[in-house]
């Protein structure tokens, strides 16, 4: 299928100061999962596999949605779509660096759960859900962060945030908010 025919396209990042970024998206209701959610959905796929990134909430393609999409895999060739997905179970505590495709030129370590369980509904309405460590347990916290308006790097200590707060300050310049 070419792109044009499914519709699937590459979508602009909202970047931080960028308000939709702060806003709690809205649950995914049922019934509301039609074509155009669906194009939505393969078009974040899209977006995240061309910006290199390994998930991307809807928020940060300017969509007020609880809808992520992420691949954790080495093949980038297991993309998972999550409609109102909510973690469930956490244990373990892990530190890691983390960036953001909304928040460009930053990089920091993020004290985050190691492990959990995550529920969601896929797009074609099961529910389901998976257990997840290291890697993909810090995508879904961070992704899952987005859709209530959270950015990674509120999540640091003073001392994180005292690192980072230059560049965030260059950000706002240029930025909308
Ligand atoms: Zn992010």
């Amino acid at each position: 299928m070419t792109d044009d025919s499914s519709g699937d396209r590459l979508l602009q990042l909202s970047v931080y100061p960028d308000g939709v970024l702060r806003k709690i998206a809205l649950p995914v209701e049922e019934g509301q999962v039609d074509e155009e959610l669906e194009t939505l959905a393969r078009s974040m796929v899209k977006t995240m596999y061309e910006e290199s990134g390994v998930g991307l909430a809807a928020p940060q393609v300017g969509v007020s949605l609880r809808l992520i999409v992420l691949d954790s895999s080495r093949e980038r060739d297991r993309p998972v779509v999550m409609l109102n997905p909510v973690i469930v179970d956490t244990a373990g505590r892990a530190v890691d660096e983390e960036g953001c495709l909304s928040v460009p030129g930053i990089r920091a370590k993020v004290r985050r759960h190691d492990r959990l369980t995550v529920e969601y509904e896929t797009i074609t309405g099961e529910k389901t859900g998976f257990e997840a460590d290291g890697l993909l347990a810090r995508i879904v916290q961070h992704e899952v962060d987005h859709l209530d308006g959270t950015l990674f790097v509120d999540r640091l200590g003073p001392a994180g945030k005292f690192a980072v707060r230059k560049a965030l300050r260059e950000l706002e310049k240029y930025g909308k908010e």
